[in-house]
């Protein structure tokens, strides 16, 4: 997410100030593959296979012990499913889904727990808010309840649980079906909205919050309308019916249904992707191909369209230099009228901004937390720093002079910034993404590329954590002195 151009005034002149300092010493040619040795991934996950998608090779450069992945690692074949249908009603103001959850965790559980973003304090206060109609789950269980976790009071809470009569065993594939109704405000920068016929809605079913090895994610929702969720990579059935005037630009590639109704529905399927975006409405849409990915952008007005289409043309090309092949088939961006700045989502961003730096951004983000996974709640630096650190690369937008020296840790909770969403974006998105750069010069840039290439083809699909990245630049202990001092490491 870049939210940054939602802030005050005051606060965006100083982040433009900030933003203006100095040139980058900028890589001016990418890493041409993923040659390069790097220390494989966490060993509590299964090695890296080389048969997912293909990836040209290149040349070695890194010294460490274990080859690098000359592709990216494959999904879990145990990956959660997830089929979601939502229906859109006539005054874009009301959604109403069903969501049916397959998924075998691997350890014991008692419960199932699906995080509810729609009920998040500052979004209900915009007007939005989930409300769950209906859940069941197999093996035993009976009912369902609701944990406040910082939510807002006027909603069901933060958290839906579905316990078990009793342990179910690691390995058990267990199955469930929710029933629920959103709400969206009106005009609000976040990832709920309503705006004329417009909506838009993005993490807005219950979401499984587990992650592999870790088990359940249940921390509070947080105070301001950033990402703090969790979850691993599933394989997703996505329908949404609209009303028959209406485009939908959402996560996947939906073919464009047939003309005729009242409504009509909009399919996709993807086959890893952690949550969802959707939008709705008039939308003047263009479709590209940049390389084998099809880009399609919608916008109110065929102006906003033309101008954003170059943008994220750019932002594929040269990010795919930089990181690897885009991780998806598609990417969809929608334009939506409102003001703020863009939100990211597998496969889809949500734009509420026309500016090449947050198109650079949230592109980015398809890379780190599309593909290579972190906790949002946790180690949210791990996909904001390096979203924020990618565009200051592709744009020459240099770091602040003054972002290292920024007080607190890089690698500090969303939750631990209470309700102060300055410091939050000034220490993860600012001073992580300083830290990466200033890691980069240390390190030596093709170098470090080249290794940060390795990294997010060990790590494609999972969910990591701060020692994975350790591992990945453990050749370069310059770098790993800085970011130790950033506090983005320990
Ligand atoms: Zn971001």
């Amino acid at each position: 997410m870049d939210g940054r151009r939602s802030l005050t005034s005051r606060r965006r002149a100083a982040l433009v100030l900030l933003g203006a300092t100095t040139a980058l010493t900028a890589c001016t040619s990418a890493v041409s593959g993923h040659g390069s040795p790097v220390p494989s991934a966490s060993s509590s996950r299964p090695a890296p296979s080389t048969s997912a998608s293909s990836t040209p090779p290149g040349p070695p450069s890194t010294p460490a012990a274990i080859a690098c992945p000359t592709a990216y690692a494959a999904p879990d074949p145990n990956r959660p499913r997830m089929s979601l249908d939502f229906v859109i009603a006539p005054g874009h103001r009301t959604v109403r889904g069903t969501e049916h959850i397959s998924f075998t965790p691997d350890r014991p559980i008692t419960e199932l727990v699906f995080r509810l973003t729609a009920n998040t304090a500052p979004t209900v206060a915009e007007g939005n808010r989930i409300v769950v109609t209906a859940a069941r789950a197999d093996h035993g269980a009976k009912a369902y309840r609701f944990s406040r976790a910082n939510a807002a009071p006027s909603t069901q809470g933060g958290l839906l649980r579905i316990p078990f009569g009793a342990s179910v065993p690691a390995g058990t594939t267990v199955t469930a079906d929710l029933a629920f109704t959103l709400t969206l405000g009106t005009d609000s920068f976040d990832r709920f909205g309503q705006a004329g016929p417009y909506a838009y809605f993005a993490s807005a079913q219950p979401l499984l919050s587990w992650q592999r090895g870790f088990g359940w994610h249940a921390e509070d929702l947080i105070n301001f309308p950033a990402e703090s969720a969790t979850s691993e990579a599933m394989a997703v059935d996505l329908a949404v019916r609209a009303p028959a005037a209406d485009t939908v630009i959402m996560s996947g590639d939906p073919a464009v249904p047939p003309a005729g109704g009242t409504m009509r529905r909009w399919v996709s399927h993807l086959a890893s992707a952690r949550d969802v975006s959707v939008a709705a409405g008039p939308f003047q849409v263009a479709d590209v191909n940049v390389g084998s990915t099809r880009l399609r952008v919608g916008a109110p007005t065929v102006g906003l369209r033309d101008a954003l289409v170059p943008e994220f043309e750019r932002a594929l090309r040269e990010l795919s230099a930089r990181f690897g092949p885009f991780p998806f088939p598609s990417l969809s961006v929608a334009r939506l009228p409102a003001q703020g700045g863009g939100i990211e989502y597998p496969s889809s961003i949500l734009m509420l901004d026309g500016s090449r730096l947050v198109a650079v951004h949230e592109t980015a983000h398809q890379w780190f937390y599309g593909m290579v996974g972190d906790s949002q709640a946790l180690h949210p630096w791990l996909d904001e720093a390096f979203a924020e650190y990618a565009e200051q690369l592709v744009d020459r937008d240099a770091p602040a002079d003054d972002a290292l020296n920024a007080p607190g840790p890089v690698d500090a909770s969303t939750e631990s910034y209470g309700h102060d969403v300055d410091r939050y974006y000034f220490t993860t998105y600012n001073k992580g993404a300083a830290a990466l750069n200033a890691a980069r010069a240390v390190a030596g840039p093709a170098k470090w590329d080249a290794a940060l290439r390795c990294y997010v083809a060990a790590n494609a699909w999972r969910i990591v954590v701060p020692a994975d990245f350790a591992r990945a630049i453990a050749a370069f202990p310059g770098a790993i002195t800085i970011l130790r001092e950033a506090g983005a490491l320990r």
